[in-house]
């Protein structure tokens, strides 16, 4: 069984201070309880401080990017091994919204997957279409090449840090949500590639994230269904206790 995952992903929202109060209203609700894997993500600002609110909790802490080298001239970047050592075991990688304004191509964001998984870091691949490509019949093909470049050369023995998160671009912050047959549909597709990139064993073992206008009122709906393994939450994370509702009905589901 795939144990549910639901990732808060705070994108450019919340100084130190802020982010401390968020995560320790989080943290504290739900301290050490093991249903669900819960994940939140920061700005770098805001890692450390939420690093500290976390402590003694079973919440984990991921960063939103990271560059693929280890150090040097990149100005404005910050390493795998940085994130490391501000207690970040998660990292999203490929965001939509890094594909469209920073122009991140499926060769550098592979590139990322790989570096994170060399510092034992837990990639959260990002793959989605946009609402063009939808409409034009295109969501497959484009989902399909995003999952086979960006998990491109995975090692087989760190494949299990792999996690894929579908985020349909024309859903992400916009309150339209695939329907739970559309999702279903593009996550079992997503599945379907898997054996190839990560082997047989580990593409039933991988959690594939749905991720797009998710919130307490349609959680329990997408969750249930069979190839949905989890959330990764934009807007609804920024509340703690909307958030909070999330992860309820995550635990839900999975009892
Ligand atoms: C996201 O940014 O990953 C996301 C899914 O955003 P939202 O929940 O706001 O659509």
């Amino acid at each position: 069984m795939r144990k549910i995952l639901i990732a808060g992903n705070w994108k450019m929202n919340k100084n130190s201070a802020e982010a401390s109060e968020l995560a320790a209203e989080i943290a504290q609700t739900l301290g050490r309880q093991h249903e669900v894997d819960v994940v939140i993500c920061p700005p770098f600002t805001a890692l450390e401080s939420a690093a500290r609110a976390i402590e003694n909790s079973g919440v984990k802490l991921g960063a939103q990017n990271m560059h693929p080298e280890r150090s040097g001239a990149y100005t404005g970047e910050a390493s795998a091994e940085m994130l490391r050592h501000l207690f970040a075991t998660y990292v999203i990688l490929g965001h939509g919204e890094r594909r469209e304004y920073f122009k991140e191509s499926d060769e550098f964001i592979n590139q990322k997957v790989l570096a994170a998984l060399n510092s034992r870091l837990k990639p959260s691949l990002c793959v989605g279409e946009t609402l063009e490509e939808r409409e034009s019949g295109k969501a497959f093909e484009v989902v399909e090449r995003q999952v086979k470049a960006g998990l491109a050369n995975v090692p087989a023995d760190l494949a299990d840090l792999v996690i894929i998160a579908y985020e349909p671009v024309w859903a992400i912050g916009t309150g339209k949500t695939a329907t739970p047959d559309q999702a279903q549909e593009m996550h079992q597709f997503i599945r379907g590639h898997l054996p190839a990139l990560l082997g047989e064993a580990q593409a039933q073992r991988t959690r594939i994230l749905y991720g797009g206008s998710m919130k307490p009122a349609n959680a329990r709906e997408l969750l249930r269904q069979d190839d949905i393994d989890g959330g990764l939450i934009g807007g609804a994370s920024l509340e703690g206790r909307t958030f909070l509702q999330i992860v309820e009905a995550a635990a839900e589901v999975s009892r």
